[in-house]
């Protein structure tokens, strides 16, 4: 018999290959913003990420995680059960230290390598990065009360993955979420029920019994957990284990584990705490600044995560063109699929070129470098994030058929998009974050300008582009209405200077013409006549085998 018919014309895989050196965006960054040494070991990861990994992420998205509430005897246990790849992930995440680098190793630049290898192991699976992240943000949070930082910070920063569920005395590391939002209020955090009783005198570091409950608590099989709940003085911060001192299980129940658009791989849970013994962390009444310190570096990885799932995106749509032929010609020779895919390049390098800056303000330095942070953070997570959805559909799209299939991997980059928009601060809540930060005072704004001023110099039309948002923060009329469009243009002007200073200058190029000069349409594929088309996509295509 013959064969019904022969495979041509479809893409090989793109696997097995490193995921940090095929981004040249990438390794120049992390050169550029001081992480140098860490380059060796990033290559490492990217091979796991281009191999390994990138299988473990989708056996993780296809077995979901499971509930156990009880044990066959009926006795509460409130576990969640893994599938051994999401294990195997999370493995190579602590390993690498990706949850504690800048702590472990107290030297320039650690945030800034982190922030690449966070971000390369990412483009294999995202959703074990929630836990990685949160482990990685508690640390500066615990330090409130030293008599805590110094018990749990050396179990958090452990690089070895003991994902056991016994007493963490008894275990080799341990892992850290976070619960704040409840039923009536996520970023209104203020509007918290759950209650908290001093066991004894109270103050730092005392034992509370902490009662009522979280709609959204992700990874509930961390070894402990900062929450949020009310004491007399207001919202306060808790540090809530999974056992208690004695030796037994905290009455810290999982009522169910949310159904999510994506992130599948990681569990979600409501939760419900019946007497949960914990100790408070900081000053009772002061939880929200607290566990701000917590945030602000959970913001930073919503950054870089949104910007991993562009690469991603970026690597997987620029392959594909690379190898697919239609109407006579590989789709990269059509000129209009090249003007999408250097679209979707440029924004991808852009919001890479902005992570590795926003890591390196992360690295300490002086007082304009810490009120860069504070506003760039909320800046940058803002617009990265918002830009991803409409990224990874546009990528999607270029896979034509085939990326609409769950096998090419471009469905689950598509349901996690909106995500880091969402959590750790939804888009709006974050332009109302930018207004605050900038009523303080002027020098949050002037440290933001302050880092513009040179590429300013160097491009009129940054220059220009900057004065008409100086304009529009003096005109105070309405300002919370128009928050979005001020932090918008604030992103791309940050990007563009970057870009301009130190980009790749075809890039640099096609990302102020369009997104500061205006010569672009809404969707991607509208860079203008005279774009670099063709060196745009080579430096972003992955080459394989
Ligand atoms: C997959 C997933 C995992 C999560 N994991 C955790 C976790 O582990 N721990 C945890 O504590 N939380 C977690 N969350 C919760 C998340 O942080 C909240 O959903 C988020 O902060 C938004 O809060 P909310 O859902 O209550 O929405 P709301 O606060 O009700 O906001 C709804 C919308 O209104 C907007 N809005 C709110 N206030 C204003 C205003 N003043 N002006 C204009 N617009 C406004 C917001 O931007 C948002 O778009 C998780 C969420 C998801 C989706």
């Amino acid at each position: 018999m013959p064969p019904t018919h022969e495979v041509l014309n479809q893409v090989p895989p793109l696997e097995g290959y490193d995921v940090f050196s095929a981004d040249r965006a990438l390794g120049e960054g992390l050169r550029r913003e001081g992480g140098s040494w860490a380059e060796e070991q990033a290559k490492r990861l990217g091979r796991i990420a281009g191999g390994e990994a990138f299988a473990w992420g989708f056996q993780a998205n296809a077995h979901t995680p499971v509930l156990r509430t009880h044990d066959r005897f009926g006795h509460r246990i409130d576990e969640v059960e893994y599938h051994p790849a999401w294990h195997a992930l999370m493995k190579t995440a602590v390993e690498y230290a990706l949850h504690a680098l800048p702590w472990r190793e107290e030297r320039a630049g650690a945030h800034v390598a982190r922030a690449a290898m966070f971000f390369t192991l990412s483009q294999a699976e995202a959703g074990h990065g929630c836990p990685i992240s949160m482990t990685y943000a508690a640390v500066p949070a615990l330090h409130a009360t030293p008599e805590i930082a110094s018990e749990w910070v050396p179990r958090i920063t452990s690089t070895s993955y003991d994902p056991r569920m016994i007493p963490v005395a008894q275990k080799s590391g341990a892992l850290c979420g976070m619960a704040m939002t409840e039923k009536q209020g996520g970023s209104d955090v203020r509007a918290n029920t759950t209650r908290a009783r001093a066991l004894g005198a109270g103050g730092p570091g005392a034992e509370y019994e902490v009662t009522g409950h979280k709609w959204f608590c992700s990874a509930p099989m961390c070894d402990v957990f900062l929450v949020l709940a009310q004491t007399e003085r207001g919202p306060s911060c808790f540090l809530l284990p999974r056992w208690r001192p004695d030796g037994t299980r905290n009455r810290f129940h999982l009522q169910r584990l949310k159904d999510k658009l994506g992130n599948r791989s990681n569990a979600s849970s409501e939760v419900e705490f019946d007497g949960a013994w914990a100790r408070l962390v900081g000053e009772e009444g002061r939880g929200v600044p607290t566990i701000i310190e917590m945030v602000n570096h959970t913001r930073l990885d919503c950054v870089i995560g949104a910007a991993a799932i562009m690469r991603h995106a970026v690597a997987q749509a620029t392959h594909h063109a690379r190898h697919r032929a239609t109407f006579g010609r590989r789709l990269v020779e059509h000129p209009l699929m090249q003007n999408v895919l250097a679209d979707l390049c440029v924004e991808s390098e852009a919001a890479t070129a902005a992570m590795l800056r926003l890591a390196r303000a992360y690295d300490g330095g002086d007082e304009r470098e810490r009120l860069f942070a504070r506003l760039a953070t909320a800046v940058v997570k803002y617009w990265v994030c918002k830009r991803t959805p409409m990224h990874a559909a546009e990528a999607l799209e270029c896979l034509g058929g085939n990326g609409y299939v769950e096998e090419s991997g471009l469905p689950r980059l598509y349901r996690e998009a909106p995500l880091n928009g969402i959590w750790e601060g939804s888009g709006n809540v974050i332009c109302l974050d930018v207004l605050r930060a900038m009523s303080h005072g002027p020098e949050v704004v002037e440290a933001f300008l302050a880092e513009l001023a040179p590429a300013r110099a160097a491009e009129p039309r940054l220059d220009a582009f900057v004065k008409q948002i100086e304009r529009d923060l003096r005109d105070r009329d309405g300002l919370e209405a128009r928050a979005r469009s001020i932090v918008e243009r604030l992103a791309i002007a940050l990007a563009g200077a970057i870009l301009v200073r130190h980009g790749e200058p075809a890039v640099a190029e096609a990302y102020v013409t369009s997104r500061l000069a205006g010569e672009h349409g809404v969707a991607f594929g509208t860079l203008p006549r005279g774009t670099a088309f063709k060196s745009i996509i080579e430096r972003a295509t992955p080459i394989v085998g």
